[in-house]
């Protein structure tokens, strides 16, 4: 039913693309069922994580193995994006993308979406408890609600008898939000659909040519850390054939890319990984905090488009300052809701920081619609490959339900 659902979806995306160029007004018009379909993902993903990450700390259980798995998480999500922002910041300095885009040149997007803010760690840490968690629900907080869910579903774990009722109900919530998010995706085919006719009506083809080789670098990045650093990870560190294996996320990696929403596959996300072997209880953990912290596809686009965006304005970044752009990448590349446009936010948040000018952000944002899809897709295959990473770190990995799987493919 995925299967078939990730074809329509797809199919809207092209449709609404075509359908968008011929007839600009009329994709124009139907923006307001884009938008709708946004605002229905973003009104589950909150309720989707929060049952999730209670379910799975209560599955751990108890609190130091949960600061064990919680710790080796972290320290596998700033592993590899570190090694993804590294590996963008080389392509960005080797080929270029911004030498020759004028700012007056091409056609800026809209921006207003996002909110410019400055970046200020200590406050960040700080605020990771939330003083008031209604507060933290209604800001979007997404580590605030993760860090409150996961204390208590630790906590519920430690209520002998009543918390044993009490987890109950929080599992009922668990599979009631994630039937939630399946209906949301039956809307997906029209949302999508409207979302590129949107896209394509306003912006037209033309705004890709003087921004063809920023999109050719990013995606060119992408596909290195999907062919190249993920195969190599699974193979060298792992011991898991990475094709075999993600054959099977082939149809969310799809959904994902034309929803340009990571969320929304998380419960197949984690259902799957536990079919190949991760224990529930440390993919129902890993995957709702990857989502915000290791969005792998985001973290490469962020440093291609951050180095774009300086080129673009004419700065010679030194390696002094190159290395700085890192470290605040590494910060603003975490605490990414997996939602649309999320990572376009974040880029402003960067290049704000860095004091990069706010027109080549706009730049970006008419053609983030195509970005966003392929780092969406990427943010996937990464999810699948931390919990993976977590549970082997762990020594939980059943190796027995991998074979099975693997060799249920070859008979189907
Ligand atoms: N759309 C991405 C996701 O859902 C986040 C981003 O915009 O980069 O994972």
């Amino acid at each position: 039913m995925s299967k078939r659902l990730a074809l329509f979806i797809f199919a809207g995306l092209i449709l609404g693309a075509i359908v968008g160029l011929i007839f600009p007004s009329f994709g124009v018009a139907i923006q307001p069922l884009g938008t709708m379909f946004i605002n229905l993902v973003e009104m589950v993903i909150l309720p989707v994580v929060f049952f999730a990450i209670v379910v799975g700390a209560a599955g751990v259980a108890d609190i130091r193995r949960m600061g064990k798995i919680g710790l080796k998480s972290i320290v596998w999500f700033e592993i590899i994006t570190t090694i993804i922002i590294l590996l963008g910041i080389i392509l960005a300095d080797l080929l270029q993308p911004g030498a020759g885009v004028q700012l007056a040149s091409a056609k800026a997007g809209d921006i207003s979406v996002a909110k410019q803010q400055k970046i200020d760690i200590v406050n960040m840490i700080v605020n990771i408890p939330p003083k008031n968690i209604v507060d933290a629900f209604q800001k979007d907080a997404v580590i605030s609600v993760v860090f409150f869910a996961a204390m208590l579903g630790l906590a519920i774990a430690s209520v002998k008898e009543k918390g044993k009722v009490v987890l109950q109900v929080f599992e009922g919530l668990m599979q009631a939000s994630f039937t939630l998010i399946r209906w949301v995706m039956h809307a997906a085919p029209v949302g999508v659909f409207a979302l590129a006719a949107y896209a394509a009506g306003k912006y037209g083809y033309q705004v890709f040519l003087p921004l063809a080789k920023v999109i050719l670098v990013t995606y060119l990045g992408l596909a290195i850390v999907v062919f190249v650093l993920f195969p190599l990870v699974c193979r060298l560190v792992l011991r898991v054939p990475f094709f075999k294996v993600f054959w099977g996320v082939v149809d969310l990696f799809l959904i994902a890319f034309s929803s340009t929403s990571s969320e929304v596959v998380l419960p197949q996300l984690i259902e799957f990984s536990e079919r190949i072997g991760v224990p529930r209880s440390i993919a129902a953990f890993v995957i709702p905090l990857g989502i915000s912290w290791n969005a792998d596809g985001t973290s490469l686009y962020l440093s291609v488009a951050s180095l774009f965006v300086a080129q673009v304005a004419g700065l010679h970044l030194t390696l002094g300052q190159q290395i700085t752009m890192i470290l605040i990448l590494i910060v603003t590349s975490k605490g990414i809701a997996g939602v649309p446009m999320a990572g376009l936010v974040v880029l402003l948040t960067t290049a704000t920081a860095f004091g990069l000018p706010i027109q080549g952000v706009a730049l970006l944002a008419a053609v983030d619609r195509v970005m966003d899809m392929a780092r969406t897709g990427v943010n996937v295959f990464g999810h699948s490959v931390a919990a993976i990473a977590v549970a082997k770190w762990e020594r939980e990995f059943d190796s027995g339900k991998l074979a099975a799987y693997i060799a249920s493919t070859h008979k189907t």
